[in-house]
């Protein structure tokens, strides 16, 4: 006999193996552990990685002044926040945009990579850093937000214009893909003996 949770409703089965069924409370397919689950999020987080670089560089948005075309990147933003004197705003755009997705990153493939590789740390503060990149993940989105909210609330046509560049949308898929990758990844794999 042995005992199976549903890892979407954590209802308890008793089984006689750990062969794959469907959970008869939220239908979800209840298996011993997700197929490929690391090999999957490692390579999302590796993708979402690549795009973090786009993000940073290209232009978040495009303001369009009377023709005039002025392009600015997130860090430029907060720059120029910083020369108005708009200390919290430039400390939000920062953390949210820059800081929040890095920490993720770095986190997820830290405990990725230490499932692999020996590393000497107790997994209970493996799950820490997972819960903690999981639980810090919603905040990251406010800068598309912004954009999102900019660029429908100022357009005016030819007079001036907001829209999204390259790195709004390198932004919000790196975003997404780190979502999926840490949704994704199956928390019991770090207490299989390897
Ligand atoms: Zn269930």
């Amino acid at each position: 006999m042995v005992l199976i949770s549903c890892k979407n409703c954590h209802k308890m089965y008793e089984k006689q193996n750990y062969d794959d069924f469907v959970c008869s409370r939220c239908n979800h397919l209840v298996r011993k552990r997700i197929k490929d689950s690391l090999q999957v999020s490692i390579a999302l987080t590796i993708c979402a990685i690549l795009l973090y670089i786009p993000a940073m560089l290209y232009p978040i948005m495009e303001v369009t002044r009377l023709g005039v075309k002025v392009e600015s990147t997130i860090l430029g933003g907060v720059i120029s926040f910083l020369e108005y004197k708009s200390y919290f705003i430039a400390f939000v755009v920062f953390t949210a945009s820059v800081v929040i997705p890095m920490i993720k990153l770095v986190g997820l493939l830290f405990i990725f990579i230490s499932i692999k590789v020996k590393v000497k740390m107790h997994n209970n503060r493996k799950i820490l850093i997972f819960k903690f990149v999981e639980a810090i993940g919603k905040w990251s989105m406010i800068d598309i937000y912004v954009v999102a909210i900019l660029a429908s609330v100022v357009q005016l046509d030819e007079i001036f214009n907001i829209k999204g560049g390259i790195a709004a949308t390198s932004f919000a898929l790196m975003v997404i893909l780190t979502m999926i990758a840490a949704n994704r990844f199956d928390t019991r794999i770090i207490w299989d003996e390897q």
